[in-house]
C-alpha cells in the first residue's frame, strides 16, 4: 500500500461576526494509492473544508488554516504558493464538484477548456493535445467526442455537464480525484452511471479517488475505506466493512440507522438533535448532547482515537473503555 496524500493534525477556522468557527479541530489521515476513500457526515462536518484546504482553495479569510501538513508527494502543500498550487490543481490533483458552473466556463466551448488544462498540464506536443482531449472526452463516457469538444456547457445535459467537468479533470493526468458532492444534483439513474464511470476511472488508471458525500449510501457503493466526520473531527475511521458492518462510534451507527439498509425491518430513527454550534463547541466528546450513550466524561474530556482491529479507529470513551477493559 503506497501512501499518496497525508493529512496531519490539520486545524481550520473561519472568522465570523459571532465569533471564530472551528471548522476543522485536527484532522489527520492518510490516503493510499489506487483507493477510494469516502468522507461521510452531516452537512457542516468539514467535508468540504477540508476539500479545499487539500487544494489551498479555502477562501482566506474568512478561512484560515491554522495549523497542520498536507504531504503530497514528499512536500507540504500548505506551505507552496499560489503559482505553485496552480501546478497542482488540475495537475496531480483534481476536483470535481457538485456545481459544474464552478469549474465548467459557461461562455468556453469544452473542448477549448480541455484544451487549457493540456496546455497547463501536459507534455504533450501541440499536435496531440487535440487527440488527448477527445481520448479524455470519451474516457468520461460523452457520445460523439469531436462534436463534444465544439459545444459550450449550456448545450449538455446535467449528467454530460458533469462528465465534461470529469474530462477536464482527467486532462491533467491526476493520481488524485477529488469530487465533492459530484452527484447531488443529478437525478438516481445518471447519479449511479457517474459513479459507475468513477469506479471505472479508478481502476483503469489508477487514480485515488477521495469522495465527499452526504449520502452513506454512495459510499457504501464505491468506497474501500470511509471516514466519518462529525463536528470537524474524524470520529470513525475504516475500510467500508469496518464502518458498515461494525461501527463503532455511537454517531456512526446513528447515520447508519437513519437510512433505509437492504433487508432492514426495523423502523429508521434519525439522530436527535442538531451538530453543535462550532463557535462555542460543547466540551469534551462535540456529540454528547445527541448521543444516548453519553457517559460523564464524555462532558468533560474530549475522546481520544482507539485503534481496533487492522486500520479501524474510534473517537469514543465507550470504545476506548471496552478497548482498555476498564470500566
Ligand atoms: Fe457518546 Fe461519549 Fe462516545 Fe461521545 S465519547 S460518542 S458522548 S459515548
Ligand atoms: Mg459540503
Amino acid at each position: 500500500m503506497t501512501q499518496l496524500l497525508s493529512v496531519k493534525d490539520l486545524k481550520v477556522n473561519f472568522k465570523t461576526n459571532l465569533g471564530e468557527v472551528q471548522a476543522l479541530q485536527g484532522v489527520s489521515f492518510d490516503l493510499v494509492m489506487g483507493e477510494v476513500t469516502a468522507v461521510v457526515g452531516e452537512s457542516g462536518c468539514g467535508k468540504s473544508v477540508t476539500a479545499l484546504s487539500i487544494m489551498k482553495l479555502l477562501p482566506t479569510p474568512p478561512g484560515c488554516i491554522v495549523s497542520g501538513q498536507v504531504i503530497f508527494d514528499g512536500q507540504d502543500l500548505l506551505l507552496k504558493n499560489e503559482k505553485e498550487m496552480r501546478k497542482i490543481r488540475g495537475g496531480s490533483i483534481a476536483m470535481i464538484f457538485q456545481e459544474t458552473n464552478t469549474s465548467l466556463n459557461p461562455t468556453l466551448k469544452v473542448g477549448t477548456q480541455i484544451m487549457e488544462v493540456l496546455q497547463n498540464h501536459s507534455e504533450l506536443p501541440a499536435s496531440e493535445k487535440k487527440q488527448r482531449a477527445l481520448e479524455v472526452i470519451s474516457m468520461a463516457g460523452l457520445p460523439d467526442p469531436e462534436m463534444v469538444y465544439k459545444q459550450y456547457p449550456h448545450q449538455l445535459s446535467g449528467g454530460m455537464k458533469q462528465r465534461a467537468m470529469i474530462a477536464m479533470a482527467l486532462a491533467g493526468g491526476p493520481r488524485l480525484l477529488i469530487a465533492d458532492e459530484p452527484t447531488t444534483a443529478l437525478d438516481v439513474t445518471i447519479q449511479a452511471q457517474i459513479l459507475e464511470l468513477l469506479q471505472e476511472l479508478k481502476q483503469n488508471l489508477g487514480t485515488s479517488l477521495l469522495l465527499i458525500t452526504h449520502d452513506l449510501g454512495i459510499a457504501a457503493g464505491i468506497a474501500s475505506r470511509v471516514m466519518v466526520m462529525y463536528a470537524g473531527k474524524i470520529v470513525e475511521s475504516g475500510t467500508a466493512g469496518d464502518i458498515f458492518h461494525d461501527p463503532g462510534h455511537p454517531y456512526t451507527r446513528g447515520l447508519l440507522d437513519s437510512i433505509p439498509r437492504p433487508g432492514q425491518r426495523q423502523k429508521l430513527s434519525p439522530i436527535p438533535g442538531r451538530p453543535p454550534d462550532l463557535i462555542n463547541p460543547p466540551q469534551g466528546c462535540a456529540f454528547w448532547p445527541r448521543c444516548g450513550q453519553a457517559m460523564l466524561i464524555c462532558r468533560e474530556l474530549p475522546p481520544q482515537a482507539t485503534n481496533l482491529a487492522g486500520s479501524h479507529q474510534v473517537c469514543c470513551w465507550l470504545t476506548h473503555r471496552y478497548a482498555f477493559n476498564n470500566y
